[in-house]
């Protein structure tokens, strides 16, 4: 079995390239069926692969075949690593960097790498494919048209809402990795400092027991709270901050026909209602008049 080190045999280029060349390779985020054929065909040639963990890695290429040298590329260990990374992109050397699962660098090590080996002049290309945050946007039913990913948030409480007040007031869909034991207090944090917007918690994603909860902050913060924490690996994106000044104001239709835009009548309905304070069920007729209007003139909304 291939083990993990830095000093392996220095392998001419497979790529025939004088210079070497650094390839990001996303790999599966649970289902092996999604490598891509490209990027299977990346790791086969390469000369060696830096990996965050050997044996997760290795699982891998057994799946595919492939024996390779690993060096071992981590947050632990980068500083010390990347000049001899890059000592072997110099040589020649074609390098595939993973990380445990999904796309390279996000939230996961590898942009110093990118990063020195451009100010090089080295060639840096990227093999795209699964990751996590991304499905868990487009899976959402929340605006994909402006997002910011958080990555994971503090452990604390304290910290981890002084990190949700820097970006309350942003338009934006926001999308972040959290564990299954801290989902509860995560959603009951993000619920006191954004309001109750709509948002999604997803799941196992690519994976037997793959789940997309939607659902109003509060809506997930009650169902988590008595269905206890779910199992496994877990994103939670929440939608942009209604149009509360609207909704404060009095202007029930504006409110509702931004909140239609992004969601189900029921979701508007009480996303709309809790930013007003109106009665729900006064709010839920109007949204659904507005729908239904909507339905009958198409132009009507700006979806
Ligand atoms: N670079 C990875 C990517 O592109 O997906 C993300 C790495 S980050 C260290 C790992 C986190 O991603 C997990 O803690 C979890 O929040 C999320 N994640 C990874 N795989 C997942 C999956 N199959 N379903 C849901 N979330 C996942």
């Amino acid at each position: 079995m291939t083990k993990p080190n830095d000093s392996g045999p220095s392998s001419k280029p497979t790529s025939g390239r004088e210079a070497g060349e650094l390839g990001l390779v996303a790999t599966p985020i649970g289902n092996l069926g999604d490598l891509t054929p490209r990027a299977a065909d990346y790791l086969k040639a390469a000369d060696s692969i830096a990996c965050e963990d050997s044996r997760i890695t290795i699982r891998l290429l057994q799946h595919l075949g492939i024996k390779k040298p690993l060096l071992s590329y981590h947050d632990h260990n980068a500083d010390e690593m990347r000049p001899r990374l890059i000592e072997r992109l110099r040589r020649g050397e074609k390098i595939a960097l993973v990380s445990d699962a999904g796309t390279p660098l996000i939230s996961d090590p590898g942009f110093k790498l990118v990063r020195e080996a451009a100010a090089q002049g080295l060639a840096v290309t990227a093999l795209p494919g699964p990751s996590a945050p991304i499905m868990a946007l487009i899976l959402s039913g929340l605006p994909t048209d402006r997002f910011l990913f958080l990555g994971f948030l503090a452990a604390k409480s304290a910290a981890r809402r002084s990190e949700l007040e820097e970006v309350a007031a942003l338009r934006a869909s926001l999308i972040l990795f959290e564990t299954a034991p801290r989902l509860v207090a995560a959603l009951g944090d993000l619920r006191a400092v954004l309001g109750d917007r709509p948002a999604a918690v997803a799941r196992e994603l690519t994976k037997m027991f793959e789940e997309v909860r939607r659902g109003s902050l509060q809506e997930l913060l009650d169902h988590y709270t008595e269905a206890g924490p779910p199992k496994g690996e877990i994103v939670i994106v929440v939608g942009p901050p209604l149009p509360a000044a609207e909704a404060d104001a009095g202007d029930l239709d504006a409110a509702l026909l931004k909140a239609l835009a992004a969601m189900r009548v029921k979701e508007a309905a009480e996303a709309v209602a809790a930013a007003s304070g109106l009665p729900k069920r006064q709010v839920y007729q109007r949204a659904l008049e507005l729908k239904q209007a909507q339905e009958r003139d198409p132009e009507r909304g700006d979806d």
